[in-house]
């Protein structure tokens, strides 16, 4: 057997390969423990059981390896054929049998890691279309598939926890809010002010709103990740933050 090795050279993307690959390992440990029955169950996410939450899994591996196809072949292949579509195949997906539920997250998460592994050096800085419609280049694939992996390891609801991130996934996801809103809802008056941090990040230059809390707090509660009703520890002066705003 010839041992085989990723292609890519950028240390960037080399780190942020080995974050994602640390991300499904901890959702597929996540997955291993639940019982089959278990699956049926709800999970974190509104509407979605954990069946719903690892089908959904398994088919953005799927997509990714699409996107990264197109940066191997320069064939155009969109994440999916639209929003409808992917919807539908979730829903779809998450009636089939346990054993074939979780044999597609297995499978696909595998494949994707394979074309990402034979993907040459050059190839990393194809532009691709996200679901979104934004242009990027095919590298952002890595850190999309890590934020999948990582946070619906939490939606899962059995036992896995913002506060096992890895510091810099944490940071990395701060940063991943602020952009996300940025883009979107220009001049939104908000800055994260994490208290375990010595910095802090605007969505706008002159944000006065001030939200602090601790980086996971943070992260949680920009992210949705918190309980109806609650800010998950998130402050604005001496108050309770309202609600984030939308992000994925
Ligand atoms: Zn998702």
């Amino acid at each position: 057997m010839v041992a085989r090795a990723d292609k890519v050279t950028d240390p960037g993307i080399v780190a942020g390969l080995l974050l994602a690959r640390r991300g499904q390992a901890y959702f597929s440990r996540k997955v291993t423990e639940l019982r089959d029955d278990q699956l049926a169950e709800p999970s974190l996410l509104p509407g979605w059981t954990r069946a719903h939450v690892v089908a959904h899994v398994g088919l953005n591996a799927r997509a990714l390896t699409r996107l990264t196809q197109w940066a191997a072949t320069g064939v155009e292949t969109p994440m999916y054929a639209s929003a409808e579509e992917r919807d539908r195949e979730i829903e779809l997906a998450a009636t089939l049998p346990v054993r074939a539920i979780r044999t597609l997250s297995d499978h696909a998460a595998v494949h994707l890691t394979v074309e990402w592994r034979d993907l040459k050096a050059e190839a990393w800085r194809h532009e691709v279309r996200t679901a979104q419609g934004r242009l990027v280049p095919v590298s952002e694939t890595v850190w999309m598939r890590t934020r999948e992996v990582w946070l619906h390891a939490v939606d899962l609801d059995n036992g896995g926890r913002l506060d096992d991130f890895p510091p810099e996934l944490v940071d990395a996801l701060l940063l991943d809010l602020v952009t996300v809103w940025r883009r979107r809802g220009a001049g939104l008056d908000l800055a994260l002010t994490p208290t375990d941090r010595d910095w802090t990040i605007a969505v706008s230059d002159d944000a006065r709103t001030v939200a602090t809390g601790t980086a996971v707090q943070l992260v949680a509660w920009g992210a949705g990740r918190v309980r109806a009703g609650s800010s998950g520890g998130v402050r604005v002066g001496h108050r309770p933050a309202p609600p984030a705003p939308p992000w994925l």
